[in-house]
């Protein structure tokens, strides 16, 4: 039995804060504000393996209140995740995922974040697909004013 469950996340961009996706730190004037490292891919990612069994969202699992996880490697949220559906017999069959991100372009980082994923996801990297799009230069995205990331993960009974 398969199963398909969805993401999304946004963070604003801030100065003085590191910009990290997908696990991967990246060279940028801007960087993510937020409780946890502020990692936008993970998160929707993490959303999307709790929302294909009907798990309820990040923000259920890990309060942003909680100061155990002020600047948490976001990961280690993904992991949680993967555990919980492993824990119900299912495992995830694979991954799509969009950032959103104005600049710098990702498209040099986009196999490191593919392997973080596989990693956490305890799957092969051809199993995840990560695209990056720009704002064209509106909205919150296209403003530099924010990062957003959206993914959608199929997972089956195993
Ligand atoms: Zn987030």
């Amino acid at each position: 039995m398969n199963r398909i469950g969805f993401g999304t996340d946004i963070h604003r961009l801030v100065a003085g804060r590191p910009l990290i996706l997908g696990g991967v730190q990246i060279e940028s004037d801007l960087g993510g504000d937020g409780h946890s490292d502020a990692d936008v891919l993970m998160h929707a990612a993490a959303d999307a393996v709790l929302g294909a069994l009907a798990l309820g969202d990040l923000g259920t699992h890990f309060p942003n209140d909680d100061e155990r996880w002020r600047n948490a490697a976001s990961s280690q949220f993904l992991s949680y995740a993967v555990d919980l559906i492993r824990e119900r017999g299912y495992a995830v069959a694979n991954i799509d995922s969009v950032i959103d991100l104005e600049a710098p372009k990702l498209r040099p980082h986009i196999d490191a974040m593919r392997a973080n994923l596989a990693t956490a996801l305890l799957i092969d990297i051809d199993q995840v697909s990560v695209k990056a799009k720009t704002g064209e230069k509106v909205d919150a995205v296209g403003t530099r004013a924010a990062v957003r990331a959206q993914a959608i993960v199929l997972v089956r009974k195993i």
